[in-house]
């Protein structure tokens, strides 16, 4: 099971007083719609930290409306353009990584939501799971990365991972009230993305601007490639695994493309529980920044006149290979999944920039972690190494990829 939320003390406080949050990542996809939420529940939330990498003017503006204790623009660059921007405001502001890792441990945060992409949101996670701080966790790629670190740390500071992802938020959601009964099974569902019922003939000649068109959910670039590929599937199948503590066997795909099932959890009494909404991420992120509460929202509703019928289709793991190579990492275990997760960050970065086709982004990763020597159960440092050793053969792999392509 997730280290779930039952502490006495934190359900007392969180009907009680406002929670002060901590928002990695503000500025991207899910930390604005994070501060849509927030703004939306001024009675229940109040921003206490926002972070961006280089975004500064969305950051400043941002920090004007929502008034928080301290910023941090990763990117030193832009420190002196935030610092003087927000001069005439009672907000710190701070650069760099180090201070990103750091800012969590401010005594006045109750919650840190973690919106950063890939495995930068690692140190932050660890020190926010250090200090204790309640967690709301978007960053899929810190738990592929480093997930038996991070859950085993969780546990022993008794801290709790709320999910955020929209299929983790349906499955921790099912879980609710199911404490003592056995997951048998878990199907995430997934919506296929824009390439659904393609060929690799199809898939050939694909541009960047057609693997972002995605057909349900608007999200941030590497997560719409990731959709694409079907990586992004993957990568939630090991980030199940770690949060509901579940063997690989136990966890199913299945290609819904109306993106209304959010996922499902299969008991051993053969009943099966699903959650089900509209594709809008607003929702499993204000469930996690008020769990175990529900909010009053004014969002769209579901009604099955809209869909009268919600279909299901196994993944095709031909054309999608992503899929099968996350399969054997998460069987192989260890810092292999780590490994496929930086090979893939830094291979739909390249295809982003239109140096790699898009059929070679499984190619790269499926190379990557053939050169990296396996660790059984790895320590931070070797999380760190694997990551940092797997960008550089990525990197090399796809270079090499280019020079041929060119020739
Ligand atoms: P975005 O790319 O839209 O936003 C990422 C945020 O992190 C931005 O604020 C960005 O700052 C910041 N950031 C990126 N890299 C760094 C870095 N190296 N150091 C510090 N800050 C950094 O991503 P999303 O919001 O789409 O996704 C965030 C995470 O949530 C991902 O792990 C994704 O898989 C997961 N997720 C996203 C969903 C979605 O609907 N978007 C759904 C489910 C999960 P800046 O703007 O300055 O670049």
């Amino acid at each position: 099971m997730c280290v779930l939320y039952d502490n006495f003390l934190y359900f007392c406080s969180s009907i009680m007083m406002k929670k002060r949050i901590a928002v990695l990542g503000s500025t991207g996809s899910i930390g604005r719609q994070t501060l849509e939420v927030i703004s939306a529940n001024k009675d229940f939330f109040e921003v206490e930290v926002l972070t961006a990498n280089s975004n500064a003017n969305l950051l400043i503006k941002q920090a004007i409306k929502h008034l928080p204790n301290a910023v941090v623009i990763a990117d030193e660059k832009y420190y002196e353009n935030v610092k003087q921007a927000l001069s005439s405001y009672d907000i710190k502001v701070y650069t760099g990584n180090e201070s990103l890792a750091q800012i969590v441990e401010m005594s006045t945060i109750d919650m840190v939501l973690i919106a950063l992409v890939g495995f930068a949101g690692l140190k932050p996670v660890m020190n926010a799971i250090r200090c204790r701080k309640l967690i709301a966790l978007a960053n899929k790629e810190v738990l592929v990365g480093a997930g038996e670190l991070v859950m085993k740390t969780a546990k022993e500071n008794n801290t709790s991972i709320i999910p955020v992802d929209s299929e983790h938020s349906a499955i921790f959601q099912c879980l609710h009230g199911e404490l003592y009964n056995k997951i048998e099974s878990v199907t995430i569902t997934a919506s296929g993305g824009p390439f659904f019922g393609k060929t690799i003939k199809d898939l050939q000649h694909i541009t960047p601007e057609q693997a972002l068109n995605h057909p349900n959910w608007s999200m941030g670039n590497k997560i719409t490639i990731d959709s694409a590929t079907l990586m992004n599937k993957g990568l939630e199948m090991i980030e199940a695994k770690w949060l509901f503590d579940l063997s690989p066997s136990q966890i199913k795909i299945s290609v819904h493309p109306q993106s209304i099932i959010h996922s499902l959890v299969h008991f051993e009494d053969g009943s099966v529980k699903a959650q089900i909404g509209l594709p809008d991420m607003r929702l499993p992120i204000q469930y996690a920044l008020s769990y175990p509460f529900r909010l009053q929202n004014q969002y769209k509703r579901f009604s099955f006149s809209d869909y009268p019928s919600l279909t299901f289709f196994p993944p095709d793991t031909t054309t999608f290979r992503c899929l099968p190579i996350a399969y054997y990492v998460i069987e192989q275990g260890g810092n292999m999944p780590c490994c496929m997760s930086s090979a893939n960050e830094m291979a739909v970065e390249a295809f982003l920039k239109g140096t790699l086709p898009f059929l070679q982004i499984a190619e790269v990763v499926e190379k990557t972690i053939q050169q990296i020597p396996f660790l059984a159960t790895p320590s931070m440092e070797d999380c760190l190494d694997t990551d940092r050793e797997s960008r550089l053969i990525a990197k090399e792999i796809i270079k090499k990829q280019k020079s041929k392509t060119c020739q």
